[in-house]
């Protein structure tokens, strides 16, 4: 599943590709897809005619700010506004963006097809089908109308992402600090790769109580997820998910993992072999000795 470090190379991606690309056409594929209300035909309507511009990303949401003069209809008024609204995309589990300079003949797990002037494609596709699409009025913000925006915790990168943060909001919860990073509510962005490897980072074993950390080990685990999350963002992201970018291209992150995926393996600083077992129903690598209980 991409986590935040692939997000943000798809959405430097679609930011180098879909500069003043200007939407001719869509195709929706498959209905399912849009989220949001009006479904397709309100998605195709609204998005057509209109100019991409800066891509952001919060968690692992991906959303533009579209332009372009034309009349839109919001549920107030009809404005003549430079302003298209807002396209926000969240990829789950296998979903992808692929760019065709050149005609090409879709896959059947292709969902939506965007195409420019020039009959260059910007084209998503998902075989397992989670992944989502919105078109929100421009007089929303995307967190105002996408319930998993609306509660979603501080960016790891953040200043309000500390340990004191961590030390209030964690106060008395018995569930384990693998769990707690997890959390979508607590912090945006990290998932199960990325928790194994700044809490191997950290020192701090997985299984930990998140209510009785220490404040120096909340702030161990900040550093470390910063830390952990920028390599992974520098180099591209996992090579051991499904992630592609838009060129195709995996990252290279995996080769250097310390924990993930690296079970009965010699721990790369201490030669401990590294453990396994389900946690919070996900499972979690540690090295018993440089993580102890
Ligand atoms: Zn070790």
């Amino acid at each position: 599943m991409p986590e935040l470090p692939e997000v943000e190379t798809v959405r430097k991606g679609l930011e180098n590709r879909l500069a003043s690309f200007r939407i001719k056409r869509i195709e929706v594929c498959r209905e399912k897809t849009i989220a949001s209300s009006g479904g397709s035909s309100e998605f195709i309507k609204m998005m057509k005619g209109a100019e991409v511009g800066k891509w952001y990303r919060r968690g692992k949401y991906l959303i533009a700010s579209l332009h372009g003069q034309k009349h839109i209809q919001t549920s107030t008024s009809t404005q003549t506004s430079q302003s298209h609204g807002w396209w926000c995309v969240h990829l789950r589990m296998t979903g992808h963006f692929q760019w065709h300079k050149l005609a090409s003949p879709a896959c059947p797990h292709t969902r939506i097809r965007f195409w420019n002037q020039k009959g260059e494609e910007l084209r998503f596709v998902d075989t397992r089908s989670f992944g989502q699409m919105w078109w929100i009025a421009p007089d929303n913000l995307p967190e105002e109308i996408i319930k998993g925006l609306k509660t979603l915790g501080p960016e790891p990168f953040s200043s309000t992402f500390n340990a004191s943060y961590l030390k209030e909001r964690l106060k008395g919860k018995t569930r384990s600090i693998k769990s707690s990073l997890l959390d979508q509510t607590l912090v945006a962005g990290a998932g199960n790769i990325y928790a194994d490897e700044s809490l191997f980072s950290a020192g701090i074993s997985p299984k930990r109580e998140s209510g009785k950390l220490k404040e120096e080990e909340l702030a161990l685990i900040c550093n470390s997820l910063v830390k952990v999350l920028k390599i992974s963002i520098g180099k591209g992201g996992t090579t051991f998910s499904d992630f592609r970018d838009l060129e195709g291209l995996n990252g290279n992150y995996g080769g250097q993992a310390w924990v993930y995926r690296r079970v009965n393996q010699p721990c790369r600083v201490c030669g401990t072999k590294i453990k396994r077992e389900k946690i919070a129903g996900r499972s979690s690598h540690w090295c018993p000795k440089c993580q102890p209980e």
